[in-house]
């Protein structure tokens, strides 16, 4: 668990190293192609250790005129988001102007910060980095990721950084209030905790880790986490996609359920799907909220209608509660909580080996995986893992012939006879 985020401006080699640490691994799977996603953000693991990797520049194309003001942004971001920063700066141009620019950015702040030196792809590359002790740093990483030579020290490194898992655990629900700028998150956090805890603070050099805030009343008791993402929204007027989605992606990885509140004026489109996604690939709860509806017309037709539209943009995890709330009104939002808590039971829920497999194998007898190349598939026995989120493990004799869609098919059935809503369900194959 963690962030790390890779800044440095355009062409030293970001995205490259984005690819090799993510090995676009999820690329394939997934149902929806938001750009956001799929090219800037994902999924790491080193050693057993699992992270989040940004691209901070990713979105920008890759042209030497790049605006100052953007590099400066790219910078907050990752100053705001990350755990560990990997600032990365390229052998073969040797130090330009904006390397220190942004150096001087990261100085500013107590965020880790390591120096990577790219495209050193061999020896002589790496006498060169020599160059780099000019520029003040003692410490640095010299890496090719092209090739991928240096990357392990790196990421021995760079874990070092990542918090431990023990040392957050902690048995409170931890909710997130995530959603697109306007979308109504403070007033929501403000009127549960019933004062104006989000009023910015804004002062350089402040600790910018997510908070806790507690919530005990009515019967509650969860953690409300929040990150610099909704705390500053209010100085910075974030007019591009990439820097909303992005921001909600530590509050997302430190916690348990995440809200998405959404404008029900402005319906759900690409940002509310983005954030979405990184909430189920972080196997997070989820339940949606569609907030002001105080400004529609008070009809079940059309929030049948809108259920409808957000399920089918959300496919194939689409058994996600909907609610639809109005903050200013204070309508339904001790029921967004209640829904917030039975998706946190949902996440926590185990289910009995002997129970599932008495239950499934019939099904899958029945309904066997297709013959592929000729070979039959059986599957003889699962479990659910022991783990923070639900999964489960299936032992068949083939497990590398077994498609996604009979995979769909074993979640819907799991999904029939348990309750997981709100809840990705991952399922997996091993050889027995
Ligand atoms: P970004 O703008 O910082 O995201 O940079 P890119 O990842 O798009 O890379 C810019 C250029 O540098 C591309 O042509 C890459 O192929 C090249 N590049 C990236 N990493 C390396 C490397 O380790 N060695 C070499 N020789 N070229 C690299
Ligand atoms: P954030 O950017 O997601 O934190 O959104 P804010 O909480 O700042 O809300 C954005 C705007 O929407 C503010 O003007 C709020 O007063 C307004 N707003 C929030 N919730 C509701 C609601 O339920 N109904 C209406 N009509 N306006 C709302």
């Amino acid at each position: 668990m963690g962030v790390v985020a890779i800044v440095g401006r355009p062409n030293v080699g970001k995205s490259t190293l984005f690819n090799r640490l993510i090995q676009k691994r999820e690329a394939i799977v997934e149902p929806t192609s938001g750009v956001t996603r799929d090219r800037h953000y994902g999924k790491a693991n080193w050693g057993g250790v699992s992270f989040t990797v940004i691209d901070t520049g990713g979105y920008v194309a890759n042209s030497e005129d790049i605006f100052q003001v953007e590099i400066d942004k790219q910078v907050e971001l990752a100053i705001e988001q990350a755990d560990v920063i990997l600032f990365l700066v390229s052998v073969t141009d040797g130090v330009v102007a904006m390397d220190r620019d942004i150096m001087q950015l990261l100085r500013k702040e107590r965020k880790p910060v390591l120096t990577v030196i790219n495209k050193v792809d061999n020896h002589h590359m790496a006498q060169l980095s020599v160059e780099f002790y000019d520029m003040g740093i003692a410490n640095y990483y010299n890496i090719s990721s092209i090739n991928g030579s240096g990357t392990g020290d790196l990421l021995d490194e760079v874990i070092k950084y990542l918090p431990n898992k023990e040392d957050t655990e902690d048995d409170k629900p931890k909710i997130a209030v995530v959603g697109r700028p306007n979308s109504g998150k403070s007033s929501f956090i403000n009127t549960i905790l019933g004062q104006d805890r989000y009023i910015v603070t804004n002062i350089a050099g402040t600790t910018r880790d997510s908070i806790e805030s507690n919530y005990s009343k009515f019967g509650f008791d969860f953690k409300i986490v929040d990150t610099a993402g909704i705390r500053r929204k209010s100085k910075v007027k974030e007019d591009l996609e990439f820097y909303a989605v992005m921001r909600s992606i530590r509050t997302i990885e430190y916690s348990d359920i995440c809200l998405l509140l959404v404008d029900a004026t402005r319906g759900f489109e690409g940002q509310d799907k983005s954030i979405f996604w990184i909430a189920e690939k972080n196997n997070k709860g989820v339940v949606i909220l569609v907030n002001k509806w105080d400004l529609m017309e008070k009809d079940t037709h059309l929030s049948k209608q809108i259920e409808e539209t957000i399920k089918n943009q959300i496919k194939p995890f689409s058994n996600v509660p909907i609610l639809f709330i109005s903050v200013l009104e204070k309508q339904r939002i001790l029921k967004a909580l209640h829904s917030a808590i039975a998706v946190y039971e949902n996440r926590n829920r185990r289910i009995h080996t002997k129970k599932l497999n008495e239950y499934l194998l019939p099904i899958i007898a029945k309904n066997p995986p297709p013959i592929s190349k000729g070979k039959e598939i059986k599957i003889k026995f699962c479990m659910q893992l022991p783990t923070k989120y639900p999964q489960f493990i299936f032992f068949a004799n083939l497990p590398q012939y077994i498609k996604e869609q009979y995979t769909r098919f074993l979640e819907n059935k799991i999904r029939q006879a348990y309750n997981f809503e709100g809840v990705p369900v991952r399922i997996f194959f091993r050889k027995k």
